[in-house]
């Protein structure tokens, strides 16, 4: 059985990741969505939302689970016991860091393998950055994020603003 890792953030899930995930369901057996806990960073939403999220816009995919996960990815690859690693390649941009990512992740593990798509054209703009800027003005984020989401994302940005007043 082939079980796949797909790590980040999915701060939050934007239609961009779920295409990798819809076709990386197409590949493998079991695909794992590893939500990345880091205390380093300050995302908008919790990991208990973002996991949330996840689980509402990838309902009716029978092969997804979703996990979250705090510290090396080779070693939560080693706990779930999961073989490959995908991760999505938008631009150029990416390549250099994902690259870098991926051989670090071999040399640690040779075992766990990195596994890239490519974007779909539609999507290659497409980060969660973008989307949060576009919701914090009060934009149509309705091409960019799964819709089961967006209420969930305007509310959260609706409560940033009371907060701020
Ligand atoms: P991180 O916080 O690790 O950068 P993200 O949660 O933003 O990760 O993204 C997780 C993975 O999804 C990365 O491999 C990233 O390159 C990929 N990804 C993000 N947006 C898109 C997109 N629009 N199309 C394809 N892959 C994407």
């Amino acid at each position: 059985m082939l079980r796949a890792i797909y790590p980040g953030s999915f701060d939050p899930v934007t239609l961009g990741h779920l295409d990798v995930i819809k076709r990386s369901c197409k590949i493998v057996d079991e695909l794992i969505i590893g939500v990345l806990n880091n205390s380093a960073k300050t995302p908008l939403f919790s990991v208990e939302e973002r996991v949330k999220m996840l689980e509402e816009a990838t309902k009716g995919l029978k092969n997804v689970k979703i996990v979250p996960f705090e510290g090396l990815l080779v070693e939560f690859a080693r706990r779930m016991k999961a073989k490959v690693v995908v991760r999505g390649l938008r631009a150029i941009t990416d390549f250099e860091y994902e690259l870098q990512m991926s051989q670090t992740n071999h040399k640690l593990e040779p075992e766990v393998e990195t596994m890239f798509l490519t974007t779909s054209i539609e999507y290659s703009f497409l980060s969660s950055t973008t989307v949060k800027e576009v919701a914090a003005f009060g934009g149509d984020i309705s091409q960019f994020v799964p819709s089961a989401i967006i209420g969930r994302i305007e509310e959260k940005m609706q409560s940033k603003i009371k907060r701020r007043v």
